[in-house]
């Protein structure tokens, strides 16, 4: 039986194919369901038991063997070599290349982000990303006909103008609201959905990461205090905060918030368009006719929300100036956060 098998491998290490035909009859002979290595594995049990764990070892070595010497052949013929026998044997022997793959930067980020406002009790909630007008626009204090739903380029379903896909993650707030109750300090990541051009500063797709905390007495102090622990734990100690008044439809007031500008520290660069502050953030205090859409009283809670595009975060955290990378699948560009976690 050993010098079977050893016929075997000796065969293997001299197979050369220069055709596909010849490359499938060694397919067929190796490494098929029908192949001789099968018939080897099925003598296994006329084998001694007390030889068996070494027969079986010398088995899979040639079924191995054979896996390895068809990669090779496949990759000879691509490569177009006329006559593989005229080339230098391959080194069987070589460990295989492995590539591992890395990290995606926006699930980096994403994850940054959950880890940090977990440290703090957050937790995290999911929600559909095609949505009904309730939960993405009515309930959030968009009013019907309103132009804040101008705001947003929304992807309709044609046969049916109710359903939506979510522009942003306040949908998942209301889904949380409306099915719990208070108190809640929720993170609620996701991806939406808008219709635009796509270039290097719009996608219709990207990321967002919104977070809500309705409680007793919850007060703007307590906005701004956790905003400001958010932004120094991801962007560093140093890192200064400025609240902008905004507008928007389900918090009143609302404000954006800036940080200094981590690439130039504050001295002035084209990110931050020489001004030193980037924005990284909307948010506010909950509109009290968001709570009671869900049926919260708004006398006895009150909470504020904020929202962030995770793409945004990711590019002033790794200077990436284009969008449209994050989705291309270009393994260069991924390969540069091999290092980063
Ligand atoms: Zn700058």
């Amino acid at each position: 039986m050993a010098d079977k098998i050893q016929e075997l491998s000796e065969e293997i290490k001299q197979f050369t194919a220069a055709n596909q035909e010849e490359l499938e009859a060694y397919r067929i002979k190796f490494i098929s369901r029908k192949s001789v290595l099968g018939d080897l594995f099925s003598e296994m049990k006329n084998v001694a038991p007390e030889n068996r764990k070494a027969y079986g070892q010398a088995v899979n070595e040639v079924k191995q063997l054979a896996e390895e010497k068809f990669r090779a052949l496949i990759e000879e013929l691509e490569n177009g070599s006329e006559s593989s026998a005229s080339k230098a044997p391959i080194d069987l022997s070589l460990p295989p290349v492995v590539n591992l793959g890395t990290v995606h930067p926006l699930t980096i980020i994403h994850n940054r982000i959950v880890e940090i406002f977990q440290k703090i009790g957050f937790n995290v909630a999911d929600g559909p990303e095609i949505e009904d007008d309730f939960h993405n626009f009515t309930a959030l204090n968009f009013p019907e006909n309103h132009p804040a739903r101008e705001m947003q380029d929304t992807f309709f379903i044609e046969s049916n103008p109710d359903i939506a896909l979510r522009t942003h993650t306040s949908s998942i707030q209301i889904r949380v609201m409306e099915n719990q109750k208070p108190p809640f300090r929720t993170l609620a990541p996701g991806r939406v959905f808008r219709n635009e051009a796509i270039s290097a500063r719009a996608h219709c797709f990207f990321h967002q990461v919104e977070g809500f905390f309705v409680d007793k007495n919850v007060g703007l102090v307590d906005l701004k205090q956790t905003l400001y622990y958010f932004a120094k734990e991801l962007f560093g100690q140093d890192t200064q905060v400025r609240f902008r008044p905004s507008y928007f439809p389900f918090t009143e007031p609302s404000a954006e918030m800036d940080i200094s500008c981590n690439i130039c520290k504050g001295k002035g660069c084209n990110v931050c368009k020489y001004t030193g502050w980037v924005e990284i953030l909307g948010s506010g205090m909950i509109d009290p006719n968001v709570l009671e859409n869900c049926g919260i009283d708004s006398e006895e809670y009150t909470g504020f929300a904020f929202g962030m595009g995770i793409e945004r975060i990711a590019m002033l955290k790794f200077q990436v100036n284009d969008l449209r990378l994050y989705s291309e699948n270009d393994v260069r560009f991924l390969n540069q956060f091999k290092n980063i976690s």
